[in-house]
């Protein structure tokens, strides 16, 4: 076991031995050939080195060539013509090249003469010589050896190397005596090209000739210095009609063929341009086997090559090469030839996206200018000198110009054509833009629609949505509690604060609205079963969908939410609020009209601004507060058909019956609904603002009436009217009550204003208008007796009768009925009736239906008073006979 792995490894050691000995590389020995040295003159064309190190030139590759055929390596070592020959002589090098210029196309074997000591060997015709030691005879019998043997092979060697190196600056144009004479007497020479075939030769709208064949053209006519006027001529033959009958000079694109200008009694200069073909096949199908060639029939290569090379079964003859490219695109044919100039711009002019070219040259012909056989030789030899002056380089940059002019005037649609990936970028990128754009468009219309929606469904005052967003999103919210729906746990809530309408008169908007939306922020923030809430358009009313918190009745949870908003901070003051609340319970199943669940709690909460007591809505309810929805369709017809009556109501002395005066009490006369006391329409009136012009016709109704007594020399007594608290929000009350008190011209005190005591406590924070004194002070000045009406009810304040100089105390009949029962009332009542008086106030208590409460009044000090007892209130008509009753009895 220990042998067999010894073995092993001394194998594997070897193997690996031997593989680095193969990986070194061999030495230089190994392909070292004899080396010549080859003294130069550095000379341009001949021999000479490049900075990069790099030798050119045809000495240079006729030297390789050789060298090769020798199996030598050629050093060069630059020197002068007198360096070089001493360093020969000396051994130091063993060749020298020599410019001298044989003009023989067979050189002489040797050179005329050759420095002392030195022989010659010819390089061949234009390229110069070898010069080598006389002593050396067996080198140069090599090297000749080895020109003769590449001679047998590549006899054209030495021409080529003279084409390739003099062409470049073109031969010098030398024209003899003879024919710049011919010139001189021809300046002008008529020819004709081939059109359409862009960039090779083509002629623009306005006949001027282009392409390649026009600019070699243009360099003849100028390196002659005569005009070459060209016209164009499709048919070939019809050109060289043309030609014969000696209307034109000259065809300068002529197919370069002896047999085809035969044929056309031309004669040929020497060629000027070499035409390679290209093959154009169609992109979808490989080549078949067999293909069906289309020729263009008229051109001379059909002939020349394709009936040589494709027997005729595969051969389509079309008229124009167009034909020939429509034909493989159609697939009538497999394969065209077109010249590799016009092939791009052939498949482009045709938009044939569907055929290709292939790079590769399938043949070229020569293309030479052809001159009417009739015609002056002389012409023909001008121009072959010409043409032999004509530069390769010269004509190839013109070919790269027109090829790249014609591709700069691409249609689109050819741009797309040759730049696939660049377009299908630039496509997709524009797609793209648009794709954007239009997302960017649709985003600002939605955000435009967005805004829309906003503005018809927000409060931005308040930052609220309103009752239409409110109506429009309660199916959802509800169909998203549906569980509480089904268990009868969801309700609406609708409330507004008491007296809003006022409030939101008294104060600024922006202190009302800022009150707001920090009491609805705290309610909402505090109670997670209100799922949502908006507000009316005039902000008086808030709606709110409820789901009954756990343990509460829906009237419970209502007055929580009634005691968390009681109190609000409205500039800086804390200020209590009370509100009405409608309320209406969803029904746990049938259909919801969200309409019709928005109008139920309206009309609960309509109730409850009525009664002052939070209303659930029932069935009664409904046409209760329809009466009153009527009502208020009704008013304003009412008031301008003189619906609203005037009814009195005597004030008297309780000691002496005497009439003292009278208050003016609204009724309403309505053919709808029949005959109306306040009550069932004033809360309303004081809700909606109907009762401002209200009080207007009352009061101007007593103003004319007075007026009347005056006119008849009754006597006037004092008439009170009442006045709505919505007055002290009214922005010209004073101003229209001067202009009352100005058409009437009634005496003083024949106007008495009844102002209940809670119209001015709200009104007492009120900074923007005039305060309450001077409202009471202005009033006054304009004879109107003031009493402050339903004394005692409401908040009434000491400093209230202080600050505010009234004439009347009016104690309201509540007090009366509580005073007849309570002791202590009748204490309180005594000395409300002495402070009255004590501030010179006239005190009168209304509501007296007793006896007993007449005489309880008469022993509290109370003089005057109004009441069922004395009279009811009675219509103005009557009011004149009652006075004129009572003014006899007394
Ligand atoms: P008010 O100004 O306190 O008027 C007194 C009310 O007490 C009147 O009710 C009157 O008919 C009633 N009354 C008089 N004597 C008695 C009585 O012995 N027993 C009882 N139970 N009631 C008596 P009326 O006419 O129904 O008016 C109610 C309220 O409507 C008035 O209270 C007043 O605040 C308001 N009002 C009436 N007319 C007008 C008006 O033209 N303009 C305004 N703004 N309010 C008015
Ligand atoms: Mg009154
Ligand atoms: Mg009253």
């Amino acid at each position: 076991m220990g042998h067999a792995k010894r073995w092993y490894c001394h194998i594997a050691t070897l193997l690996l031995v031997f593989g680095l000995i193969m990986l070194i590389p061999p030495t230089a020995s190994a392909y070292e050939r004899p080396v010549l040295r080859v003294g130069y003159t550095n000379t341009i064309n001949y021999l000479s080195r490049d900075e990069y190190g790099f030798y050119h030139g045809m000495t240079y590759e006729a030297l390789e060539n050789i060298a090769t055929y020798m199996g030598v390596t050629l050093e060069y070592v630059p020197g002068t013509p007198a360096e070089n020959l001493l360093r020969l002589h000396s051994g130091a090098i063993d060749l020298v090249t020599c410019e001298e210029v044989s003009q023989n196309l067979l050189p002489p074997t040797e050179l005329t003469a050759p420095p002392a000591g030195t022989a010659s060997i010819p390089l061949g015709y234009g390229i110069g010589w070898l010069l080598l030691s006389d002593q050396r005879p067996d080198l140069k019998a090599n090297i000749q050896a080895s020109q003769q043997s590449l001679n047998s092979i590549i006899p054209l060697f030495g021409l080529h190397l003279l084409e390739k190196y003099q062409e470049q600056g073109g031969a010098a144009l030398e024209l003899t005596a003879k024919e710049k004479a011919y010139l001189k007497a021809h300046p002008v020479i008529r020819a004709m090209a081939s059109p359409g075939q862009p960039p090779y030769t083509f002629f623009t709208e306005d006949g001027t000739h282009q392409g390649v064949i026009a600019d070699i053209m243009n360099i003849i006519a100028s390196d002659l210095g005569i005009t070459i006027e060209i016209s164009p001529e499709t048919d070939q033959s019809s050109m060289m009609a043309h030609l014969t009958r000696g209307e034109i000079d000259l065809v300068t694109d002529f197919y370069s063929d002896y047999n085809w200008a035969r044929q056309h009694n031309a004669d040929l200069t020497i060629p000027y341009l070499t035409l390679n073909y290209v093959a154009v096949l169609r992109k979808d199908q490989s080549l078949p086997e067999k293909p069906i060639i289309a020729c263009p029939r008229s051109h001379f290569y059909t002939h020349d090559y394709m009936e040589k090379m494709y027997p005729a079964s595969q051969l389509q003859y079309y008229d124009t090469v167009a034909e020939c490219m429509s034909a493989v695109n159609n697939r009538q044919a497999d394969m065209t030839l077109v010249k590799a100039i016009t092939a791009q711009s052939d498949i482009h002019q045709g938009n044939y996206y569907n055929l290709y070219i292939t790079g590769n040259i399938v043949f070229s012909h020569d293309v030479a200018i052809a001159v009417s056989n009739q015609a002056d030789p002389m012409l023909i030899h001008i121009l072959n000198k010409e043409i032999a002056h004509l530069s390769q380089q010269q004509i190839s940059s013109i070919i790269n110009r027109q090829i790249y002019a014609v591709q700069s005037k691409d249609t689109l649609q050819s741009l797309i054509y040759r730049n696939p990936i660049g377009s299908l970028v630039l496509i997709s990128s524009l797609l793209l833009g648009i794709i954007l754009t239009l997302l960017l468009v649709m985003q600002l219309r939605r955000k435009h629609s967005e805004e829309l929606y906003r503005e018809a469904h927000y409060l931005k005052e308040v930052n609220m949505y309103n009752t239409r967003w409110f109506t429009q999103n309660l199916p959802s919210t509800i169909a998203k509690y549906e569980e509480q729906q089904k268990q009868g746990k969801l309700f609406l809530m609708v409330m507004s604060a008491q007296r809003i309408a006022f409030m939101h008169e008294l104060y600024s908007r922006q202190v009302f609205n800022k009150a707001l939306q920090e009491l609805v922020a705290r309610v909402r923030r505090n109670n997670p079963w209100l799922l949502m809430d908006a507000i009316s358009g005039d902000f008086f009313k808030l709606i709110v969908l409820c789901r009954l918190p756990e343990g509460f009745t829906m009237e419970q949870a209502a007055q929580k939410i009634a005691n968390e908003a009681g109190t609000c901070v409205i500039n800086d003051m804390l200020t209590t609020v009370r509100y009405h609340i409608g309320l209406y319970a969803i029904p746990a199943s049938g259909q919801l009209v969200p309409e019709r669940l928005i109008d139920c709690v309206m009309l609960a909460h309509m109730e409850s601004v009525a009664s002052h007591e939070t209303t659930t809505y029932n069935e009664s309810l409904h046409d209760e507060l329809l009466k009153q929805k009527q009502l208020e369709n009704l008013m304003d017809k009412a008031l301008q058909n003189g619906e609203f009556q005037v009814y009195l109501q005597p004030k008297y002395d309780l000691q002496t019956y005497e009439v003292l005066g009278a208050e003016a009490l609204v009724r309403w006369q309505s053919p709808e609904l029949g005959f109306l006391a306040p009550a069932a329409f004033m809360d309303l009136f004081e809700h909606n603002g109907f009762a401002i012009p209200l009080d207007y016709y009352m009061l101007e109704t007593i103003c004319r009436y007075q007026q009347e007594r005056i006119a008849k020399g009754a006597t006037v007594l004092p008439i009170s009217v009442n006045q709505s608290g919505l007055h002290f929000t009214e922005e010209n009350y004073l101003k229209r009550m001067q202009a009352i008190a100005d058409t009437y011209q009634l005496p003083q005190g024949c106007l008495e204003l009844e102002i209940t005591e809670t119209a001015f406590i709200d009104y007492q924070s009120h900074d923007t208008r005039d305060d309450a004194e001077t409202i009471i002070n202005r009033l006054s000045q304009l004879g109107f007796i003031l009493s402050m009406d339903d004394f005692c009810t409401g908040y009434s304040s000491i400093a209230m009768l202080q600050n505010l100089p009234m004439d009347v105390m009016k104690i309201d009949r509540q007090m009366l009925l509580t005073a007849e029962k309570s002791p202590r009332a009748r204490t309180i009542l005594h000395h409300i009736v002495k402070l009255g008086q004590s501030l010179h106030m006239k005190v009168l208590t209304e509501g007296i239906e007793t006896k007993q409460q007449e005489e309880l009044l008469l022993s509290l000090g109370c003089r005057l008073g109004q009441g069922f007892l004395f009279a009811e209130p009675m219509p103005l008509e009557e009011f004149d006979d009652f006075l004129a009753r009572h003014t006899q009895k007394s």
